[in-house]
């Protein structure tokens, strides 16, 4: 029994279980969706919560300049670029015999300075946020002040009374731990057994202590969890129920506006926007998708990509069990080479959050990740990690859906003016070997 019926009851009532528990690539369009002005709301969050964790970022930039000699050039601002992929949109429809319609971009978070993926918004936003409350509680600084005191050697030995500790596949763990070892504190960070050793060797030599664990991420959440709970001087990032992460994701909004106008693009009722974004455990997609609909609306429609061994959203929104089932439940076991999505338990605060503000929800093969990794890298010169790649087939699954397109109003018209945007979530800081090991696993 499965939360109260057997798995033939729960594939009646809910019949793409069947291609989730068979590992079979499959997409689920949201009949729940809402009309944002609607389910915004949903999210208890609100746009007055992002401007204030987008100037919060803007009061640390002299300070991450400072600190992070790659972040000078963009004056401390962690932000990544927009780019075309003519040649990889042109291939995509071609391969799925599909005529030439609307563009195909890249968020390129995967070069974000300082840890090289997402979680370099979310991640570091929360550390700030933490670092800034207790610097302004001792009064070592104020709201005005110039942030770049908080380098100083009085600042540093006053971070390093406090500890910060984390749980994660990998990246998340980078940005906390790198961050929060420059402020000071004293930063663990425990580590599933799918994190990459050279993600765990470039924490240690940043002194972060890391902690591994044998088994999978929710194990190395509740364990640091736990050991963090019996320490008062020590403050957890909580991945699947955190806020601060939230909210620093959901910047990555207004920076795109900004992006969106130097290049040329609108988004409007008669030019859509698709975004298809990679999800672990929720919270920086259902960040990002957060920001975008305070922006857009109804005119951008967000999309959730997963890998076929860990659907954890996709099966938690789809049955409505959300938090309280994880995908080993099913039988699903949580293997993937797509080592940011390997997670097997999804944020129930993202997943009801966000149910009413998301258009769809699709998963992957790890075997298409890599051939993905392939075309990106040799068509586009993209240096993408697996993970990063699941938002690609995303245009190709929208434009094979004619009964979404038909019930969201997309006409053919429309869909010709449409931007897809693939957030690229991660991949510059993957040691050489590493993506050539990538690169020749996706060639064989
Ligand atoms: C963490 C991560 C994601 C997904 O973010 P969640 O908050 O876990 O959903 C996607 N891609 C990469 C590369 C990541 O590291």
């Amino acid at each position: 029994m499965i939360h109260g019926k057997t798995l033939q009851a729960w594939c009646s009532s809910h019949p793409l279980i069947e291609d989730l528990v068979a590992l079979r690539e499959t997409r689920w369009f949201n009949p729940h969706i809402a009309p944002a002005a609607q389910a915004l709301a949903d999210v208890g969050l609100s746009a007055a919560d992002v401007s204030a964790a987008s100037a919060r970022l803007a009061r640390f930039a002299p300070y991450l300049a400072k600190v992070f000699p790659d972040t000078a050039t963009s004056g401390g601002i962690i932000e990544s670029p927009l780019r075309p992929l003519p040649a990889l949109h042109a291939t995509l429809l071609q391969a799925a015999g599909l005529p030439a319609s609307g563009s195909l971009w890249l968020k390129a978070d995967s070069e974000l300075p300082i840890s090289g993926s997402i979680k370099a918004r979310g991640g570091i936003h929360e550390v700030l946020k933490h670092a800034e409350d207790l610097a302004l509680a001792a009064g070592l600084i104020s709201l005005d002040s110039d942030y770049r005191l908080l380098a100083s050697d009085q600042a540093r030995q006053f971070f390093s009374q406090y500890k910060v500790a984390v749980g994660s596949t990998g990246n998340l763990g980078l940005s906390i731990g790198i961050m929060s070892a420059r402020l000071g504190f004293q930063a663990t960070v425990h580590m599933s057994a799918d994190a990459r050793q050279w993600k765990k060797d470039k924490l240690r030599a940043h002194g972060v202590s890391v902690v591994e664990y044998e088994s999978d991420y929710s194990v190395a959440v509740e364990q640091g969890r736990q050991q963090a709970a019996a320490d008062p001087s020590c403050y957890f990032v909580d991945d699947e129920n955190s806020p601060h992460l939230f909210l620093g994701y959901a910047v990555a909004a207004e920076r795109l506006v900004a992006q969106f106008e130097a290049a040329g693009i609108k988004v409007d009722a008669e030019h859509p926007l698709f975004v298809y974004l990679p999800c672990g455990v929720g919270g920086g997609p259902g960040g990002v998708a957060f920001g975008l609909k305070l922006i857009w609306g109804d005119h951008v429609h967000c999309i959730f990509a997963e890998p076929t061994h860990s659907p954890c959203m996709f099966l938690g929104v789809y049955s409505g069990l959300h938090d309280a089932t994880s995908v080993q439940d099913f039988g699903i076991d949580n293997l993937t080479a797509a080592d940011g999505l390997a997670v097997g338990r999804p944020s129930g605060f993202v997943g009801k959050a966000m149910q009413r503000l998301l258009d769809g929800y699709y998963t992957v093969s790890d075997e298409t990740l890599y051939q993905l990794l392939v075309l990106a890298h040799d068509q586009e010169n993209a240096r993408l990690e697996p993970s990063a790649l699941a938002g690609m087939p995303g245009m190709v699954k929208v434009l094979e859906s004619p009964e979404y397109l038909t019930r969201m109003g997309l006409s053919a018209g429309r869909m010709e003016r449409a931007t897809h945007l693939v957030w690229g979530t991660g991949g510059s800081m993957v040691p050489e070997a590493e993506f050539a090991a990538y690169l020749a696993k996706g060639r064989d």
